[in-house]
């Protein structure tokens, strides 16, 4: 079978030397992700809901063993539609992109996605998640999903972090990546952000002096601050909180991991929003 082959408007591509394969392949280092304002997810479930959610496909690459699956040729259709281009490639092209032995049969190259800090106005009852300095990439993601789940708004990376957009934090999003708002910005630009858009700031410390379940975190707008995985919240983030909550430990834990911290006071400041229903376990 010939390189590049096109059937309908579907290119065949077997060569891992192909530019475009080269350009999908150099998306798993944070430079070239960079470069094309691009990230890659894997699965078909996840393509089709990004679709949904109106993000902009550039390429989706199925595996050839889906030649004639109804769900990938809409997705096809779809990406096509869309103005993005289609490739069907061997699984060994899989491989390669994904870094991954099992590769899955889909995946979809898509256009990065940043909400400005500015455009940031919270109103009454919205909660935003902050993150200080998030290093681990599965922190990253897993925070990013339970923000999904908790019906918070969004999460601000706050200085230097790892890369919402890299292969390893869109798996631990399992899709949420796609809902989330993601913004950016310095701890100056931040704190400046907090203020000008009278935001309540919580932050979690392991020397808070109030218990996580103390506060009441209804009405106006609040962000929960987390620190970094290994020196916790700097003193001039930790001096802008208006509060910094503690979550009380047994054991020998010296902390709880960022992600399950972030989850735990996160449920506890949306408790109003999940109220218990009659019948609810009771
Ligand atoms: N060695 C770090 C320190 O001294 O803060 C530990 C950081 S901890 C792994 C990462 C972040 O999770 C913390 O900065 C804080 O935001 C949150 N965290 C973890 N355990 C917590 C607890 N028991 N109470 C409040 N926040 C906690």
């Amino acid at each position: 079978m010939s390189e590049n082959r096109r059937v309908g408007q579907v290119k065949e591509v077997t060569s891992l030397a192909n530019p475009i394969v080269k350009d999908i392949r150099a998306l798993a280092l944070k430079k070239y992700r960079d470069q094309q304002g691009a990230f890659m997810a894997e699965g078909l479930k996840l393509v089709i809901d990004a679709l949904d959610l109106g993000w902009t496909i550039r390429t989706l690459v199925f595996a050839r063993s889906q030649r004639g699956n109804a769900a990938v040729e809409k997705a096809a259709a779809r990406t096509v539609a869309a103005g993005g281009l289609v490739l069907e490639v061997p699984e060994k092209v899989l491989v390669a992109i994904t870094r991954r032995d099992n590769p899955q049969a889909v995946l979809g190259v898509f256009s990065q996605r940043w909400t400005a800090l500015s455009d940031i106005r919270p109103r009454e009852g919205d909660v935003w998640v902050a993150l200080d300095r998030v290093r681990d990439p599965g922190n990253l993601g897993t925070v990013i999903r339970t923000v999904d789940a908790a019906g918070a708004r969004g999460v601000i990376l706050v200085g230097e972090t790892t890369d919402p957009f890299s292969l390893e934090t869109v798996r631990a999003t399992m899709g949420s990546i796609f809902a989330v708002p993601v913004a950016r910005g310095g701890a100056e630009a931040f704190i400046g952000w907090t203020k000008a858009a009278k935001v309540r700031l919580v932050g979690t410390h392991l020397e808070g002096s109030v218990d996580y379940r103390r506060p009441d975190y209804r009405g106006g707008p609040l962000v929960l601050l987390m620190g970094n995985e290994q020196q916790g919240l700097p003193e001039a983030l930790a001096q802008a909180c208006d509060t910094l909550i503690r979550i009380p430990q047994a054991g020998r834990a010296d902390s709880l991991n960022l992600a399950v911290a972030t989850g735990v006071a996160l449920y506890e400041a949306r408790r109003h929003a999940f109220p218990l229903a009659e019948g609810d376990g009771a």
